[in-house]
């Protein structure tokens, strides 16, 4: 954590000083806002966290219910998303209180005899090297909590206004005019002008309704019924997520809770009628005869429902139809449950819905600051559809192979499914742990053309953290960490081999490029900022921490910012050296050229260059920013 840039301040350095003209409640919700957030589920209050810390843009959060979320819904928190908490700071909280998942059981009928279960195999949950942080379990509630507080501790003091329900949502011909959103309140109803309106307001969005976007898809044929319940069972995997199949009862996902004591259980309920509903009885007594002849004793139960979802994906995520793309750009976006539904099987729901407003996010904060054009705003729906067609697609293929395994009579049919279960759960593991993302060329992802330079950080895919030795301070710690959802682009520049000092290092030449005048980190931040306030470079040396001295790096790796000049000493690396773990072999850097890794504010690496890259460099930041005035 860095901070006293700005002076000293005694207290939680967490709780962030007040923005000029904002005040510790902020007030009764305005006519106008920049942005307009429908819906505080994971998606909503993901963007509403990121936007909160831009004390310039009027951002609101509107929501229907009267409070926050208490119990229930999703619980499963996929590694990536542990990275993107990362960035807010958030991970090692989450981490400290939830379940985490080291590996997953799958029991079935015990050959010779299909009247008990037996574990018929155990996975590990995720391959080692894939992230630094584990695949966690905890409440949805909880989750929103955090982001609810860090908006609270914000420089804008972010808040909800509960009991705030949107009733409709009319984008104007005219693109400087803003969009129209009715709300219903206590008080009557109100009319909020904004900028822009983000969707995140569930499965049955209303905003999505409003711009005339069709959820595509079919119904779920399955019921599930869920709880969470506090249990006394001698099943000896009761703290293992597991699938269990039993030959004549049905199957179960057991999945442990935070806390230590608390089970999930998703119970298969079979076809139901549409408007069916099923007592806690009903699906308990099912629970207790997958798992017989274990004992299953409920002594308190947290949260029960019935929950049964399509495989859905909306036709666009913004309100530009197709064929208005050159002409038009997106004043209305959706996000979350509202672009694609599916089962819980998986465990993607909070997951995807965040990793879309993650890229929606910063996106917004660059055209908003003048940064970009708003035509950069065509990316969302570009980048973000495709991933939720991707997450159809494996959800109905996982749905279908557990399906398979289930509804089998025969009992070594049965077995086979259940050895495919177990092949698809391996298959899928990256898609699960969140890794799967890849965009492909575009105007924010090169392409790879010079992957052979860094061939651990494919552009499209997530910048894959690994640890190095700060020099300032020869603190150990994970590169990728460095990041903060602060809408910043990082420029990893990895050295040649050449000691940093001499005139011939070419990693050398390239921080005095930019540094130049000429370079696009001078071009693209405004005059009068800090000169990390857009772009934040950090150079990794080859050489030891022990040969090269902090001092003797380039001006641009300690550069003087804030209001009283202070040097910031955290931005030059080198690697964890005469380990497995040094940087530079588990990336793949060519340590005789160095190569300089582009990475997006929403993580994803978007190019691999040379170090004397310059030109390519300057392209692509002019194909998506513009000058400051
Ligand atoms: C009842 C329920 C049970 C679920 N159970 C599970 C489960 O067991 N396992 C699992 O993995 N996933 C479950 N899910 C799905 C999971 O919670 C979602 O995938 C995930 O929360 C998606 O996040 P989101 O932010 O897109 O939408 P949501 O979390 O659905 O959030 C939408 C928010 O928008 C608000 N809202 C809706 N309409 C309006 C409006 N017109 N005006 C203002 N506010 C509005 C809602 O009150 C809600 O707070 C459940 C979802 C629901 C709704």
């Amino acid at each position: 954590m860095q901070y006293f840039l700005d002076g000293y301040r005694s207290g939680d350095p967490r709780i962030q000083p007040v923005a000029e003209g904002r005040s510790e409640v902020q007030g009764p919700l305005p006519e106008e806002v920049d942005v307009l957030i429908v819906g505080t589920g994971p998606a909503g209050l993901l963007l509403a966290a990121q936007l909160s810390t831009f004390p310039e843009i009027v951002t609101r959060v509107v929501e229907k219910a009267d409070g926050p979320l208490e119990v229930g819904r999703a619980d499963g928190i996929a590694c990536r998303t542990v990275e993107m908490f990362e960035a807010f700071g958030l991970a090692e909280k989450l981490t400290t209180e939830a379940y985490w998942i080291n590996e997953t059981h799958f029991w079935g009928p015990a050959p010779g005899d299909t009247s008990r279960i037996t574990r018929l195999g155990r996975v590990q949950d995720v391959r080692d090297g894939l992230s630094e942080f584990p695949h966690v379990i905890v409440n949805q509630a909880r989750l929103l909590d955090f982001l609810l507080e860090y908006m609270h501790n914000s420089p804008s003091r972010l808040g909800v206004d509960y009991g705030h329900e949107t009733l409709e949502v009319k984008v104007p011909e005219n693109p400087d005019e803003r969009v129209t959103v009715r709300l219903k309140t206590a008080e009557g109803e109100k009319t909020v002008r904004a900028r822009y309106v983000v969707g995140c307001d569930g499965a049955h969005s209303v905003v999505r309704e409003s711009i005339g976007r069709v959820p595509q898809g079919h119904g779920e044929d399955k019921a599930w019924g869920v709880m969470d319940v506090l249990a006394v069972t001698d099943f000896p995997d009761i703290r293992f997520k597991c699938t269990i199949q039993s030959a004549e009862a049905g199957n179960i996902l057991l999945i442990p809770r935070e806390g230590g004591y608390m089970v999930r259980l998703y119970v298969d309920m079979g076809n139901i009628a549409p408007d069916a509903w099923l007592t806690k009885e009903e699906v308990l007594a099912k629970a207790q005869a997958v798992l017989a002849p274990y004992t299953f004793e409920v002594k308190e139960t947290a949260w029960f429902s019935v929950y049964r979802v399509g495989h859905r994906v909306t036709d666009k995520f913004d309100d530009v139809d197709d064929d208005q793309v050159e002409s038009r750009t997106p004043r209305v976006f959706i996000a979350g449950d509202a672009c694609h539904t599916h089962t819980a099987k998986a465990g993607q729901g909070m997951n995807v819905s965040m990793q879309d407003t993650f890229n929606l996010g910063w996106k917004l904060i660059s055209v908003l600051e003048g940064r970009s054009p708003a035509s950069l705003l065509h990316t969302y729906n570009d980048e973000r559809h495709v991933i939720a067609e991707n997450l159809i697609e494996m959800d109905t293929r996982w749905s279908r192979a557990i399906g398979a395994a289930q509804d089998s009579d025969d009992p070594e049919a049965a077995m086979k499914g259940l050895a495919e279960v177990q092949r698809q759960f391996v298959t899928n593991s990256e898609f699960t742990a969140g890794f799967a993302t890849h965009y492909t060329p575009a105007l924010l992802t090169g392409d790879d053309r010079h992957l052979h330079l860094a061939s651990g950080f494919p552009p499209g895919r997530r910048f894959h953290s690994a640890e190095v030795i700060r020099l300032g301070d020869a603190k150990q710690v994970h590169l990728g960490h460095v990041h903060r959802a602060d809408g910043r682009w990082r420029l990893y520049a990895f050295a040649d081999m050449v000691d940093p000092r001499s005139p011939s290092s070419r990693f050398n030449a390239l921080m005095d490029y930019l540094a130049s005048d000429a370079s696009p980190i001078r071009r693209f931040t405004p005059k009068g900022a800090d000169p990390d306030a857009i772009f934040d470079v950090h150079g990794i040396i080859q050489q030891s921490h022990l040969e090269v001295d902090w001092a003797d790096m380039h001006a641009l790796l300690k550069p003087h910012k804030g209001p009283l000049g202070l040097q910031d000493y955290q931005k030059a690396h080198a690697p964890v050296l005469g380990t497995d773990q040094d940087i530079f072999d588990l990336r793949g850097i060519d340590r005789g050229a160095g190569a300089l890794v582009v990475v997006r504010p929403d993580q994803y690496v978007s190019l691999v260059l040379p170090l004397d890259g310059f030109d390519a460099l300057d392209a692509f930041f002019s194909g998506f920013m513009v000058e400051p005035n």
